[in-house]
């Protein structure tokens, strides 16, 4: 792994990382700093949690100098975000001073129009910053990085015409960088209408080992579920995700927890994407605490505050795992991986341990209760509606109580 140094960050930066006792460099700033210290554009696939603040912050930095104009611009979705992302600019940039200024609406315009005048980083969101522009209160010509910062999020929240028309009152010459959780139709056609030769990387998100306990518990095929339910009902936990290899078990499995009395909703591919964005609506308020999904709904995904993953089912590529406990332990969080296995997933799990550097303590059993499960109803897909009556009968008999 290669150190911050290494990566091309200068002296300054290197002391405000010093002291913020980061270690070693995450997936996200091995990979786009040493380009963005190039120059280049990028575009980013990155959570929050990745580390991807400092990633543009190093480059900002470095490139900025005291009371040259406003020389970087960083647009964000939310005013919480250009709070929180102004403050890490200024503590990256500690020892090497920058005026940084946040610029959000829902507060007075002349403290902002005072602050800008002496400002050479603006962290804002877009609507108040094209009020700036209308009113000439903010001057990009001097700009040579543009930052955008959650475009996707920017995007759903209806900033994207926003976003286009700040973008074209920046100077030609610029560095754009792009940082998106997901690279969506509209990400990918901003960054052609508006990048140069953008480079794209991506990471998963930063995950700190040591805030990662990982488990694992040998139970009969049988009692796989009971075990859940017990676990669920008795781990400390915040949001939850259970991952499962199929759709058809994700279905079972969260209809099984709600006859449970667990509040928990499948996602997998097979929904419509108004359900999914239901079911995402209902995860993020806290109204169900427990996501049940197939890795492919997982993607692009981003959930914050996930506190347990569970793999109900091992996954069977190996560096799955990798990517489902990536969703816990974000961003400094603890978070905890517990796998049940029985005897179907000892091949997915034994390919986990070989091809992964992974630590999985293993658990006893606690006492808990057995809990029936029943099948799901079989859905009617097409083909199957035009089958006899009788046939349908016969499926719906079949269902049955398993234990
Ligand atoms: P971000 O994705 O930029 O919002 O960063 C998420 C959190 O990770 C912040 O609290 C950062 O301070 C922290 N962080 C960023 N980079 C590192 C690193 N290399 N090592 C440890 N923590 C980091």
């Amino acid at each position: 792994m290669e150190s911050f140094k290494d990566l091309g960050i200068s002296e300054p930066v290197l002391k405000s990382i010093n002291d913020e006792k980061f270690e070693n460099p995450s997936e996200i700033q091995e990979k786009s700093i040493p380009l963005i210290l190039a120059g280049r554009d990028v575009i980013a696939g990155s959570a929050t949690g990745s580390g991807k603040t400092l990633a543009f912050a190093s480059g900002i930095i470095q490139g900025s100098e005291r009371g040259k104009g406003i020389q970087a611009l960083v647009l964000v979705p939310t005013r919480e975000l250009a709070e929180q992302v102004a403050k890490a600019l200024a503590k990256f940039s500690k020892y090497k001073p920058l005026g940084i200024i946040a610029i959000y609406g829902g507060v007075g315009i002349n403290p902002q129009i005072l602050g800008l005048r002496t400002a050479d980083v603006v962290v804002g969101t877009p609507g108040r910053i094209l009020d700036h522009i209308a009113r000439n209160s903010i001057r990009l010509g001097k700009l040579k990085t543009l930052v955008l910062d959650e475009a996707d999020r920017m995007f759903d929240m209806g900033f994207k015409d926003d976003v286009e028309r700040i973008i074209r009152k920046c100077p030609a010459e610029r560095q754009t960088l792009l940082f998106s959780a997901t690279i969506s139709k509209d990400v990918v056609r901003l960054a052609q209408r508006h990048m140069k030769k953008p480079l794209q990387v991506s990471v998963d998100s930063y995950v700190d080992p040591k805030k990662l306990v990982q488990t694992y518990y040998e139970v009969g095929d049988e009692m796989k579920f009971s075990l859940l339910v017990h676990l669920l009902k008795h781990e400390n936990s915040d949001l939850v995700m259970v991952f499962c290899n199929t759709k058809r078990n994700t279905d079972k499995v969260a209809k099984n927890l709600r006859f449970s009395g667990i509040a928990a909703q499948a996602i997998h591919g097979g929904l419509p994407q108004g359900k999914r964005n239901n079911v995402m609506d209902r995860f993020h308020s806290g109204k169900s605490c427990v996501l049940v999904c197939t890795d492919v709904a997982a993607r692009g995904l981003d959930i914050e505050g996930v506190s347990h993953v569970y793999n109900y089912d091992i996954p069977r590529e190996s560096k799955q795992y990798i990517h489902r406990i990536g969703r816990t332990a974000r961003a400094g969080a603890e978070g905890k991986a517990i796998n049940i296995l029985s005897r179907n997933d000892y091949d997915n799990f034994s390919a986990v341990l070989k091809e992964n550097d992974v630590d999985i303590r293993e658990e006893t059993l606690p006492a808990f209760e057995r809990v029936a499960i029943r099948l799901p109803e079989r859905r009617m897909s097409k083909p199957e509606v035009n089958k006899p009556a009788v046939r349908r009968g016969q499926q719906r008999n079949r269902r049955r109580r398993l234990y």
